[in-house]
């Protein structure tokens, strides 16, 4: 079976920027799964991923613009302390979820002064040339469910915290990959 929109795909996967630095990887955790075409994962790797089948292998490089976008720097602005909310410990280098209209998005604390915190809400890897190694480890058909959903059900690791790989909110409407 190849892969090809509306499929449940199973890939181990390595992630290295330009010059070679680990970004990301699957070793460490369980391989990812994703619903094929339903911007589960970044569009630069689906494209290189249609029509691979199970035990496939590749190496590929997507733009930046096919990844996580060119970053912005209309997206680095300060903002003040109280707007973290009461007790919240704020450090350098700290990343949260934020909540806005395009859903949750990463921000990562660039500098503290005083009562005043720098943030930048460029996705962390916005701005990379992303270098992937895969291996097509699975491809099934999807279940009617999952399909409405728009998400893969069963197999997703939630209890490491639902990030960027799998795509989708644990716990929306009956999915069962809210533990
Ligand atoms: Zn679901």
């Amino acid at each position: 079976m190849v892969i090809e929109k509306d499929r449940v795909v199973t890939i181990d996967y390595k992630l290295h920027d330009a010059a070679g630095g680990v970004l990301d990887s699957s070793e460490a955790s369980d391989p990812l799964i994703y619903l094929h075409g339903n911007e589960n994962i970044i569009a630069g790797l689906e494209k290189h991923l249609l029509g691979k089948k199970a035990g496939d292998e590749l190496v590929c490089v997507v733009p930046a613009k096919e990844g996580y976008g060119e970053r912005d720097e209309a997206l680095v602005f300060k903002v003040t302390k109280s707007e973290f909310g009461e007790g919240t410990p704020i450090e350098l280098g700290m990343q949260f979820e934020a909540h806005g209209e395009d859903g949750a998005q990463i921000v990562t604390v660039m500098g503290i002064d005083g009562d005043e915190v720098t943030i930048d809400a460029n996705h962390p890897l916005a701005g990379e040339e992303l270098h992937f190694s895969v291996k097509v480890v699975d491809v099934r058909e999807a279940t009617a469910e999952e399909l409405e959903h728009g998400h893969v059900h069963g197999g997703c690791d939630c209890d490491e915290g639902c990030h960027d790989g799998h795509g989708h909110g644990c716990g929306d409407g009956g999915c069962d990959c809210s533990d």
